[in-house]
């Protein structure tokens, strides 16, 4: 696509929001002009596409249409089945799925489209086939009340959050953790990595209906074959979250044991982490799960949102081609790269590097809570973000920990020579930031502060963001 097309189009869609709302077109050119000017390592975030972002202002979003592909509650969709068929279509080739559903707003939605389809193949199913009915409305209230209290009363086992699981994954403040009776694993204390002995154990235990793999801060790989062997030998369904990751499955820089989608029942995932979609989420499945995960909306989603959905289909066949696959493998080597640069320097590093897209530090080391380290690389123009880590002494909101991804930075293009360079940056507002009187505050040279902003953006100018955008 040209620069002018590009420019064009951004420019003519602000020019046509000013008309009604100016505030609004401003904040769309500041959001561009920020992201430009930050050195984005928060390990969730990425850029998407000029044809991604494009995909989702315009008329889809007016349309209703509720059910699947060919099966709607509304009429008049055909156009909708035309981009939620490719996108599904792309998941599957990308990912090797036998099924893809592809309507989840987000991550939390994909995960409870996977729950709920799970409670209704393991628990629902056999009740009704138990009381001789086709579904529920059939049931008397007596085995309706029997059936709420069963589906009420599931054991999931999942990775504790502060060895870097997510708070979808059974925790009590999200509705997973209302919903099922959960346990954790975390990791090992010397290594910082998972024990499978320790998890077989728990799972021996527990008996789980669910297992669940995934993660939003682990540096390492999960041996995926491992994980479904544990399931296996305890009847538990086994599920992985990747919604951080997907994007080094999609570009096969996690692959055999590493690679989820052939060793687990049911696989989630968001589509804006690592693999640059819309922000959304999407499912994958073998066909045992399809039927049950197709009933996602209006079971726990609200009606699809095809814009989202045709930008899905956008980004996904983005990810089919082969510089995608360079694109993920740079990602790694530039979390290496950088995990390399902090050691190098004196940092700690949780498991002591990465072999995907993220670091963990341990501040700690620097004297420092995590939100203090986060405050001080912030005015240093520098985004992270703090996060736990295991065993964490400060707790979940203070933390000790500073999570740094690459996915965005490598979309910009900066390569591992620039990792280095912000490794150093990083290390030296950490070693120059002292801790001040509360876990919050800390004392930090307001003229360093400086230097180090001036070098960050110094480190983007070869690498201009959305350069075909020019909104003049
Ligand atoms: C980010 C994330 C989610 C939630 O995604 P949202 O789109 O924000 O709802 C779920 N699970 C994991 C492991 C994540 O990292």
């Amino acid at each position: 696509m040209s620069l002018n097309a590009e420019s064009t189009a951004f420019r003519s869609a602000l020019e046509v929001i000013r008309a009604v709302e100016p505030r609004v077109a401003d904040a769309i050119g500041a959001e561009l002009a920020d992201q430009r000017e930050s050195l984005k390592l928060i390990a969730s975030e990425n850029y998407a596409s000029p044809a991604t972002l494009l995909a989702m202002g315009n008329w889809f979003s007016d349309k209703y249409a509720e059910g699947t592909v060919g099966r709607r509650f509304y009429a008049g969709c055909q156009n909708v089945d035309t981009v939620e068929a490719l996108a599904a279509e792309h998941a599957r080739e990308l990912f090797g799925a036998a099924h893809a559903y592809v309507q989840p707003h987000s991550g939390i939605d994909a995960n409870l489209v996977a729950f709920w389809a799970i409670l209704a193949d393991r628990v629902e199913s056999p009740a009704l086939k138990k009381a001789q009915v086709r579904q529920v409305n059939e049931l008397t209230e007596a085995d309706w009340f029997a059936l709420r209290r069963e589906l009420g009363n599931q054991r999931m086992l999942g990775m504790s959050l502060d060895a870097g699981g997510h708070l979808t994954h059974g925790f009590r403040p999200n509705i997973s953790g209302k919903m099922f009776d959960q346990r954790s694993y975390g990791t090992d204390p010397a290594t910082g990595l998972i024990d499978y002995d320790k998890v077989a154990e728990a799972a021996r235990e527990f008996k789980p209906l669910i297992l669940v793999a995934g993660y939003s801060a682990y540096p390492r790989k999960v041996n995926f074959r491992i994980m479904r062997e544990i399931a296996d030998s305890v009847g538990a369904t086994f599920m992985v979250d990747m919604a951080h990751f997907a994007g080094l499955v999609a570009g096969k820089v996690f692959t055999g044991d590493f690679d989820p989608v052939p060793h687990a029942h049911i696989v989630t995932t968001t589509t804006h982490k690592s693999l640059r979609g819309p922000r959304g989420g999407m499912v994958l499945c073998g066909p045992e799960l399809a039927d049950q995960v197709d009933r996602g909306c209006p079971m726990v989603l609200g009606g699809p949102l095809p814009h989202v959905m045709a930008a899905k289909a956008v980004a996904l066949a983005e990810a089919r081609r082969p510089d995608f696959a360079d694109y993920a493998q740079r990602i790694v080597d530039n979390a290496q790269a950088l995990a390399e640069g902090l050691t190098g320097r004196g940092a700690k590093l949780v498991t002591g590097g990465t072999d995907n897209h993220l670091v963990l530090i341990d501040v700690t080391g620097y004297g420092l809570t995590g939100r203090q380290a986060e405050q001080a690389l912030l005015d240093s123009g520098i985004v992270t973000n703090r996060n736990a880590v295991p065993q964490d002494p400060n707790g979940a909101w203070y933390t000790s920990g500073i999570r740094i991804g690459t996915p965005a930075l490598t979309s910009r293009g900066l390569g591992t020579a620039e990792m280095d360079a912000t490794a150093e940056l990083i290390h030296t507002v950490l070693t120059q930031t002292t801790s001040g009187e509360s876990k919050a505050k800390y004392v930090l040279d307001p003229a360093l502060a400086d230097k180090v902003s001036r070098q960050a953006s110094e480190l983007l100018t070869s690498f201009p963001l959305y350069p075909g955008v020019d909104l003049g």
